[in-house]
């Protein structure tokens, strides 16, 4: 799915409200097997004003560390439709600590924190994630949607270029293990990830994951997926594994190709 705008100017009160009711409806994205507990958040992006949406998604059979967050997906929206920052957000239930920590990283240097909304209360992320550990205290800049693109390259057909492409445009200042997948369709649609990291490791987006997302949202859950293109760099972090092991549960059958790009 697009992003969509919300007409300007509408006031402050009456766009939060708004959003909080697209967080809402965007429930409907979710796809929770395991847990039944449907989660939805909307993204107004920085650069455009345009709405994003995702929704939660787990993945039966798959270890637990595999499951996308709502906030997440939509980050995963935005994100790839060229958006640099978050202006706000509205979530359907109040972000996880996980989710706190995963946003933090979203904002540039020097950034206000932007608000978020559940429910009725609107607050900004510095005071849902006060005394905020992130790339500061690692010397890095941080800023996981404005980052500038690595270059990379490799050998490789169509599938494996977008795969790098998506790889160089991944956010990884951390570990440097850039990484993109591209998936071909069965409609011969190609839907690319880029990995997200974060200093606290953990709350990373995985690249499967994002193209995942990416291929819901386009309407083409059901589409099956016939190639798997991993475009890593080597580091001390691989992302082969993780791949995968989702990748066995979502397209069986189907063998990842992990190519290495320098
Ligand atoms: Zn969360």
């Amino acid at each position: 799915m697009e992003g969509f705008a919300i007409r300007a100017p509408v006031p402050v009160k009456d766009r939060a409200r708004a959003l909080r009711r697209l967080a809402e409806e965007a429930r409907a994205l979710a796809d929770p097997p395991v847990s039944g507990f449907r989660v939805g958040a909307a993204i107004i992006g920085a650069r455009t004003g345009r709405v994003y949406l995702g929704g939660n998604v787990e993945f039966p059979g798959a270890a637990i560390s595999q499951t996308v967050h709502a906030e997440q997906a939509a980050f995963a929206s935005a994100w790839h439709h060229g958006e640099t920052g978050i202006a706000s957000m509205a979530v359907s239930a109040m972000p996880c600590g996980h989710c706190r920590q995963f946003l933090f990283e979203t904002l540039a240097p020097r950034a206000r924190p932007f608000q978020v909304t559940v429910g009725r209360r609107t607050q900004t992320l510095a005071e849902l994630l006060p005394d905020a550990f992130g790339p500061q205290d690692l010397g890095l800049p941080g800023g996981s949607m404005s980052t500038r693109p690595v270059r990379l390259s490799c050998k490789g057909d169509r599938l494996v270029q977008a795969a790098r492409k998506a790889a160089g445009a991944s956010y990884a200042p951390h570990t440097r293990a850039h990484a993109g997948i591209a998936l071909l369709l069965a409609d011969d649609a190609i839907v690319t990830g880029r990995y997200a990291e974060n200093a606290a490791f953990n709350p990373g987006l995985a690249p499967l994951q994002s193209a995942l997302i990416l291929r819901d949202l386009a309407g083409k859950r059901r589409v099956p997926i016939e190639r798997a293109v991993l475009v890593a760099r080597a580091a001390a972090f691989a992302h082969a594994a993780r791949a995968e092991e989702l990748l066995a549960i979502v397209a069986p059958g189907v063998r990842l190709e992990t190519v290495y790009a320098r």
